[in-house]
């Protein structure tokens, strides 16, 4: 069954009156030397956490939060970190918990597409997919462990697209197994493994795999999948975790297109994992812009 989506409001209180976090309040955002994930490191830091800006290149990431603190926000952290790269990932991690002794809050927004607007190749379906995918899945479970677990609730916000909702799939049986409420991680790895054969046999196009974006939205859907089982693995604990689609913003990704701005996006990403401890849910789609919706994932 297709998850149904409800309206979701953001017109409860600004985001200062619910303040439960505070200065040692630690959060990480991936891909973030420009786009939403910059956007968002910025809306972190003006309100006050400790966040710690993330890039695969040295250079751009460090110029990225060099920029940000000379515009008074001292609290934004540089550290190397390319997701596609298991080793980079535990250099990282261990930096992390030497520096900080743990985390907070996740953000997940490293991604790549190679797709112009209007196209659709699949010849790099291999690298989207260990970025968009098996990045945010290996960076996750390997912080598992230094996440604080607090009251206040550890969140772990993907961010992730509609193109790799449900109803982009074609294929029943594909469609079934995703859906299936026992779903395991390596159901979601198999799916993954096939669609990546297919593009090796050329019989991609023929197969019911979603059909704008086709290795990005397939990653997306693999990220969402990866998510909702990950929430029901730490239901009913300390630790939430929601997938958030920004709508089409105005980045590198699309050349600039985009029906709003990496900002605007990030207003709306950063009111989502800072929801009150009272209020924040786990195992949620949300989807911005338009009118608010929120679905189960
Ligand atoms: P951008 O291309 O502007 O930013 C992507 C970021 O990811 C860059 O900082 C890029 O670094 C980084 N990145 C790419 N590969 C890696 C890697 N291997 N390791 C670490 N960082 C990496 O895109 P957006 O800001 O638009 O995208 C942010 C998120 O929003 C993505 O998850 C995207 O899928 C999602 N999204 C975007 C939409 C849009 O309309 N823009 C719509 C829906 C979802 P570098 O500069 O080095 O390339």
């Amino acid at each position: 069954m297709e998850s149904k989506e409800v309206e979701f409001s953001f017109s409860s209180p600004p985001l200062s009156s619910t303040r439960w976090w505070c200065r040692d309040t630690v959060a990480v955002v991936t891909g973030a030397n420009k786009g939403i994930g910059f956007a968002l490191v910025k809306r972190f830091a003006e309100l006050g956490l400790t966040v710690v800006l993330t890039a695969r290149d040295v250079e751009r990431g460090n110029k990225a939060a060099e920029s940000l603190r000379e515009q008074g926000l001292p609290n934004v952290h540089f550290s190397p970190l390319d997701v596609s790269k298991p080793a980079s990932i535990q250099t990282f991690v261990s930096w992390l918990d030497t520096t900080f002794g743990g985390l907070d809050i996740l953000v997940n927004n490293a991604a790549v597409s190679f797709n112009e607007i209007d196209e659709n190749s699949v010849e790099y379906a291999e690298t989207v997919i260990k970025t968009n995918f098996y990045g945010a899945k290996l960076l996750t479970e390997s912080l598992l462990p230094l996440f604080r677990f607090s009251t206040s609730i550890s969140r772990i916000l993907n961010i992730s697209s509609r193109l790799g909702s449900m109803n982009k799939v074609r294929d029943l049986n594909i469609k079934a197994t995703l859906q299936n409420e026992r779903l395991s991680e390596e159901q979601i790895e198999e799916v993954v493994n096939l669609f990546l054969q297919s593009v090796k046999n050329g019989t991609w196009q023929s197969e019911g795999w979603p059909e704008i974006w086709t290795d990005y939205s397939v990653s997306k859907l693999a990220l969402n999948a990866y998510s909702r089982v990950l929430a029901k693995r730490f239901q009913g604990s300390r630790l939430s975790i929601n997938c958030f689609c920004p709508g089409f913003t105005q980045t590198s990704m699309t050349r600039g297109q985009g029906t709003h701005t990496p900002d605007e996006a990030a207003e709306v990403g950063a009111r989502l994992a800072l929801l009150p401890p009272d209020h924040l849910p786990t195992g949620q789609f949300f989807l911005g812009f338009g009118p608010y919706n929120k679905s189960k994932l």
